[in-house]
């Protein structure tokens, strides 16, 4: 099989949680084909500890910052996007931080349902929104990518406020790509299956026991989990010219598991 080779030599890219599991893999995959990355996350270091990702595209030849930022926080995003005129301006806006907080709607807190929309719903909106001003007033039009899920289309147990935040991941980029496409600007959406990373440690062990990794991967027809490394490509696709003629996507990449 033949390779795509995607090259982003001249462009800057912003990474939201770019310090762990599936966005530090896409900021290290941009790292290499030549982009300056910024990373933007809560944490500096990995979730599981290591080399912080802006050290690691470093340490590889690559050019990489940290800003601490909070998505749920929309003068943080300003200021994130602000941070990459020093870079010329960002070409490629990754809103990839999420969370995630299992438990049954009956008694999930109300604080809870309102973290983790603030996180993944709304900080990918005020992300898309921030990032796609900033483009047209540098008259500089580039590629929005945003992290949805299987969890964007198929509900699963015991997750409804994070299958909701992605639903409206998926409408986001949606309404986002019909709006901004006069201005030159792609949005699309890399939608993951189950992919082994630290997002998952927060399911109640029933909801383990129900619904979650073994029961989950025993349906993927390509039988595994999938791996950071195998979702990162999409990225990089759909952040490039290749991609010109693609808007409004949400493209799975889940071994096959929403087609079972
Ligand atoms: P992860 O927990 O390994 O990484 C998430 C990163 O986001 C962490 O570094 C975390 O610090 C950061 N983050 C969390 N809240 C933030 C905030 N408010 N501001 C800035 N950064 C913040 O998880 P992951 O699995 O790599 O998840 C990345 C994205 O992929 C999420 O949007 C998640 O919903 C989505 N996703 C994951 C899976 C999966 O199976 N792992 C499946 C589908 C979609």
């Amino acid at each position: 099989m033949g390779t795509l080779n995607p090259q982003f030599t001249d462009d800057t890219v912003i990474v939201t949680g770019g310090a762990s599991g599936i966005g530090r893999e896409v900021a290290q995959q941009f790292g290499d084909a030549g982009a300056t990355v910024l990373v933007a996350d809560l944490r500096e270091e990995p979730k599981g500890g290591g080399t912080p990702t802006h050290e690691a595209i470093a340490d590889a030849g690559g050019t990489a910052e940290f800003v601490e930022t909070d998505v749920s926080d929309r003068n943080d995003i300003t200021a994130l996007v602000e941070a990459a005129h020093d870079y010329g301006g960002v070409d490629v806006m990754v809103n990839n931080a999420g969370m995630f907080i299992g438990g049954s709607i009956l008694d999930l807190e109300p604080e809870e349902f309102e973290r983790i929309h603030s996180v993944n719903a709304k900080g990918i909106y005020f992300g898309t929104q921030v990032a796609a001003n900033d483009m047209i007033e540098r008259d500089d039009p580039g590629a929005i990518v945003n992290t949805a899920s299987i969890s964007s289309h198929y509900a699963q147990f015991e997750q409804v406020q994070y299958d909701s935040t992605k639903g409206a991941v998926r409408m986001i980029t949606r309404g986002a790509a019909l709006e901004l496409a006069e201005h030159g600007i792609r949005v699309n959406a890399v939608a993951p299956g189950q992919i082994a990373t630290e997002l998952n440690e927060g399911w109640s062990e029933e909801a383990m026991e129900k619904a979650a990794n073994d029961e989950l991967v025993k349906r993927v027809p390509q039988g595994r989990a999938g791996t950071p490394e195998d979702v990162a490509p999409a990225y990089l696709y759909l952040a490039s010219e290749e991609a010109g003629y693609v808007t409004g996507e949400l493209l799975f990449v889940d071994g096959g598991w929403q087609v079972f």
